[in-house]
């Protein structure tokens, strides 16, 4: 299974609530990148907001970093899902975007996958 086709089964599982996680691989001079593996973040959001925010857990973000630290792998970007709307970057998306990451995002109904795309300096690629 491809990684696209994993974080785009995560999204069905966590809908109606936004899923998350973090892409890592290679990132490749040329602007391109390759997914080698992908780790879920728990979302710190209980309840009602679960299904419009999301709030990564920094701690587990560290915990990331630390193990990949000297394996040859890097964080590429991030992947989150819109439950019910569109793969379009929110505002505050777009704010927390970190220049030369990659976001990816899955819109998901009830139905299933709508879309997925993904950005790199606000740029769709
Ligand atoms: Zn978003």
């Amino acid at each position: 299974m491809s990684w696209r086709q994993r974080i785009a089964e995560e999204a069905q599982q966590s809908y109606p609530h936004e899923c998350c996680g973090i892409l890592l691989g290679k990132n490749a001079p040329d602007g391109k990148f390759e997914v080698t593996e992908i780790r879920a973040l728990p979302n710190r959001i209980q309840g009602e907001g679960r299904g419009t925010h999301f709030e990564a857990d920094p701690l587990f973000l560290y915990q990331v970093e630390r193990e990949i630290e000297g394996s040859g792998l890097e964080i590429v970007g991030f992947y989150h899902s819109h439950p019910d709307y569109e793969a379009i970057p929110s505002r505050e998306d777009v704010e927390n975007m970190v220049p030369g990451l990659v976001y990816v995002i899955i819109s998901v109904t009830r139905e299933g996958i709508a879309d997925i795309r993904s950005y790199k300096n606000d740029i769709k690629c």
